[in-house]
């Protein structure tokens, strides 16, 4: 038994007691108070019991973040600086990773986990990330994010999606390069604006599911498309998900109609994908916030994601998930306490509940036992010195100590047995 003694949890009042911690096996197996309490009976006694005893020295613990639309084959992060040479168009900046891609001073899996190192050093213990499967790299770049991946499964909670980053009906042999990257282990198989870049939604739907099924896996669209393109999208995408009795197995990306609709559309919309059981993820983007209030009424799955980071689509992106936990409250214009800690939630337990597949079965994003601080759950958690959540959101203090089933795996801004990254 690992017992972590006096810790502040989120998400409680700020000025809830502080707690004792048990972990037994991997798992969170007791929360008492931090003082009186068996917990704190069982660290007087733990030179017997041979329990580990970790000081949490009044420190907040937060659920383990997780970075759940990661591109870890493009990112650029400790390489030289490259100025931006893309054109703005999604096209333009498609082409211009093609173009450039191969130049990175790091193969594609020791680059992977370079950033992998950095997401975990910041208080990730989750990661899903698209790998770019297409007419010109192949099965290159799955192959190097699967490796790097796979050499942290001890770490992280994994997932790849197989991603038709340049489209599946444009390019010749596209599908076949995804049939094979599931075949090869992919967990989830990508879409890309069926409508406004491959310019043949039902081809290119319709691949994707069949995909999906043939191969019982997941799926995670990118959706860029605005307006009613993206609703068109999304309904498309929901009626599918229903069709193939895959709620829970869904996933949209970006979402941008979310953002791009009147209200009652967007309600309408979101009702529909709550009923068909998609789930979504943004990246907290300068454009596009999704309408978290909306999502959290219908009781959907939105986890938080960075992107592409330091890459040949943009400059910015560091790693750091709490960062990114302060963007998206940011970009939302939040100013409150409840409405920046819900994105912390976003960044936690919704990135969970997006990888568990979790169905909307109405009380999902609150079972702590499955994907949060609940006796059950995985004792993935962050220990980091702060007043409260809020504040440590808005000073991202760099020394946090992460945990992986109750075992610490990263600890001053660095993953232990990992690459230097400081
Ligand atoms: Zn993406």
């Amino acid at each position: 038994m690992t017992i972590v003694k006096n810790v502040r949890l989120f998400p409680r009042a700020p000025d809830a007691p502080a707690v004792d911690v048990e972990i037994t096996k991997g798992r969170f197996s007791g929360f008492s108070p931090a003082h009186d309490s068996p917990a704190a009976a069982s660290v007087r006694g733990a030179a017997g019991s041979g329990a580990e005893v970790i000081d949490g020295a009044g420190r907040i613990l937060l659920p383990g973040l997780g970075d759940v639309h990661a591109h870890l084959d493009s990112n650029r992060m400790g390489q030289t600086f490259r100025p931006h040479t893309a054109d703005g168009t999604l096209h333009g900046y498609i082409i211009n990773d093609r173009r450039n891609w191969r130049q990175g001073e790091r193969s594609i899996a020791d680059q992977a986990a370079y950033a992998i190192a950095r997401i975990i050093a910041s208080g990730g213990t989750r990661i899903r990330s698209h790998a770019q499967v297409d007419a010109d790299c192949g099965l290159e770049r799955f192959h190097g994010v699967k490796v790097a991946l796979e050499a942290h499964a001890d770490v992280l909670d994994v997932q790849i999606v197989a991603f038709p980053q340049a489209g599946i009906v444009r390019e010749k042999g596209v599908r076949d390069l995804l049939d094979a990257a599931l075949s090869e282990g992919a967990d989830l198989v990508g879409g890309l604006d069926p409508l406004l870049y491959d310019r043949d939604p039902v081809s290119h739907l319709d691949t994707v599911f069949a995909l999906a099924d043939k191969h019982g896996k997941g799926i995670d669209v990118h959706l860029h498309e605005a307006g009613t393109a993206g609703l068109f999208s999304l309904e498309e995408i929901a009626s599918r998900t229903r069709t193939a009795g895959m709620a829970g197995q869904v996933t949209v990306s970006h979402a941008f109609a979310l953002d791009t609709n009147p209200e009652p559309e967007v309600a309408r919309i979101l009702d529909v994908l709550a009923e068909a059981g998609v789930s979504l993820t943004t990246v907290a983007p300068a454009k596009g916030a999704l309408p978290q209030g909306l999502i959290r009424e219908r009781r959907m799955a939105l986890g938080l994601g960075e992107d592409g980071q330091r890459d040949y689509w943009s400059p910015y992106g560091d790693g750091d998930l709490l960062r990114r936990t302060w963007q998206l409250a940011f970009t939302n214009g939040f100013r409150l306490d409840a409405d920046i800690e819900g994105c912390l939630d976003i960044a936690s337990r919704g990135g969970a509940q997006v990888m568990a597949g979790a169905r909307p079965d109405g009380s999902a994003l609150a079972d702590d036992a499955r994907f949060g601080l609940g006796v059950g759950a995985p004792a993935d958690f962050v220990l980091i010195d702060a007043d409260t959540v809020t504040s440590a959101i808005m000073d991202c203090p760099r020394d946090r100590e992460v945990f992986k089933a109750g075992r610490l795996i990263a600890s001053g801004g660095e993953l232990i047995g990992g690459p230097r990254l400081s």
